[in-house]
């Protein structure tokens, strides 16, 4: 039996032709929309790209954004998607790492230098008759897509996901999945889409979704920013299984509404990207007492996750943290001092481009019957207790906030590329162990220190890097506590002892 992705996308088109397969809002797409048109498309890019680079796709939660991945794929093109969120500098940074002249892109977006098939070129591509150009799509060790991540110095990290990458994950995720549904609704389950397509998160939703025949319904920007239309629009769509952030769950449970009468399909949540608090998943057990909660771990250098734990009453009931679980089959993890090192078939093949900072962290190493494998040393802290797998925390500078991946790192180089800061240090803000905010710690002798100078900074920032990433506060120092060897001294900052 062929496993790929592809092949497994295609045989749904073939056989369920007219299910929804993407929705968005009032847009939809079914499969077989789904199919000619990134047919078409993948040979318009035969026939007018030459370029065989990675092709950045630019939008939202469109779903011709699905159109256009399938269709860089199909002709042979990894993709690399980027979302509204991001600002026009990293965006600019992302193009220009990846290298390809043309760029697709669903919403609004012009860049110099670029040739941007815009949404209405798009629609009508795949509107119109195909070109003459053979398409080859990504098979094996190809790279299928490219999700840049936050990086230490300043400049996002392109984390390269292949084809074998992806289909064993999907082959996993489908039968995590189907498992814990039942028969009618494993039939046509229908997935919620939270996490814009920049993160790998959404890997989860979009393909177990594809893969399974499933609906794809996203939610967008927009009605997550207003939770009265999107409990509508959610129940409206009769979601049976849940893929989201725990900070995006417990967003949703501060609202009373939210539980089973207003989600009676709901079967399963499936949760990723941070720590699932004990309360949490006890609180969204009590408003969904018919639904499965599933915790499952793993970065985006592992295409999305490699671990799962079926969340029971006595795992909430026992001391300490709630466990990662166990690894998913063609994975295997290792505590190594006291960092979590996977090893296994969705370990990815690096950082696109970025062979110094690849080597790093990715390795080759015998499996337990000696075939050679790719490992990741994920810099998560972590142990087994001879049954499960649990992660503690970070080694490094790089945490969640609010579901998202953010280094310190990268905020503190953006603070030191503006002209007015001579040091910058920023810094977690914790409520118990959950990190609620950051604070920036500079040094900027030219300015008063004021709340407009504040906002002045954070202003600048924001041109920079993603709004989730700009500190709340940014607070002005005369020095910078140091330690006796010259370097920063986070601690003093930490304790406030300054
Ligand atoms: P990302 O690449 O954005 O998915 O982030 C990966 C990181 O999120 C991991 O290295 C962990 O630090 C953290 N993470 C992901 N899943 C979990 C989980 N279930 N429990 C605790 N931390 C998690």
């Amino acid at each position: 039996m062929n496993n790929s992705i592809l092949t497994i996308i295609e045989n749904v088109i073939k056989n369920n032709g007219e299910i929804v397969a993407i929705k968005s809002g009032p847009h939809s797409l079914t499969y077989r929309q789904l199919g000619e048109q990134s047919d078409r498309l993948a040979q318009w890019l035969c026939s007018n790209v030459e370029d065989n680079e990675p092709v950045m796709v630019y939008g939202h939660k469109n779903p011709q954004m699905i159109v256009c991945f399938m269709a860089c794929v199909k002709s042979g093109r990894a993709y690399c998607p980027v979302d509204i969120s991001m600002p026009a500098d990293r965006v600019k940074d992302i193009a220009e790492a990846i290298g390809n002249k043309t760029i697709l892109a669903t919403e609004n977006f012009e860049l110099n230098g670029f040739r941007v098939i815009g949404k209405n070129d798009i629609s009508r591509i795949c509107d119109q008759a195909a070109g003459s150009g053979t398409a080859f799509p990504v098979s094996g060790n190809d790279t299928f897509y490219i999700i840049f991540t936050s990086g230490s110095t300043g400049k996002p990290k392109g984390v390269e996901i292949s084809e074998s990458n992806l289909s064993k994950f999907a082959e996993w995720s489908v039968n995590l999945a189907g498992a814990r549904l039942t028969d009618e609704k494993r039939n046509h389950p229908i997935f919620m889409n939270q996490a814009p397509f920049s993160f790998d998160l959404s890997v989860m939703d979009l393909y177990t979704s594809l893969a399974m025949g499933g609906t794809l319904v996203c939610v967008d920007k927009a009605q997550q920013q207003n939770t009265a239309e999107m409990f509508e629009y959610m129940r409206n769509s009769s979601i049976t299984c849940w893929v989201s952030t725990p900070s995006f769950a417990e967003m949703c449970m501060a609202d009373h509404s939210f539980d089973s009468s207003l989600l009676p399909e709901m079967e399963l949540f499936l949760f990723c990207g941070e720590k699932l608090g004990k309360e949490t998943a006890e609180k969204l057990s009590e408003r969904f007492p018919q639904a499965k909660i599933v915790n499952t771990y793993g970065p985006t250098e592992s295409t999305v996750a490699v671990t799962f734990a079926d969340v029971t009453p006595e795992m909430i009931k026992k001391e300490g943290p709630l466990p990662i679980g166990q690894p998913k089959p063609g994975t295997q993890l290792v505590i190594e001092g006291e960092e979590i090192v996977i090893i296994g078939d969705t370990v990815a093949k690096g950082y696109y481009k970025n062979p110094e900072k690849t080597e790093q962290v990715f390795f080759q190493t015998p499996d337990k019957d000696g075939k050679m494998q790719k490992a990741y040393r994920t810099g998560d802290k972590g142990f087994y207790d001879g049954k499960n797998f649990y992660c503690t925390g970070r080694m490094d500078g790089q945490i969640k906030l609010h579901g998202y991946r953010i280094e310190l790192g990268d905020i503190e180089n953006n603070l030191m590329n503006i002209s007015l800061i001579e040091q910058a240090a920023v810094l977690p803000k914790y409520d118990g162990d959950k990190i609620k905010s950051l604070v920036a710690y500079v040094k900027a002798p030219s300015m008063e220190g004021s709340f407009s100078d504040g906002k002045k900074i954070k202003s600048l920032l924001k041109e920079k890097i993603p709004a989730y990433m700009v500190p709340k506060n940014i607070k002005f120092l005369d020095k910078m506590p140091m330690t006796a060897n010259g370097k920063l001294d986070r601690k003093k900052l930490e304790a406030g002892l300054i």
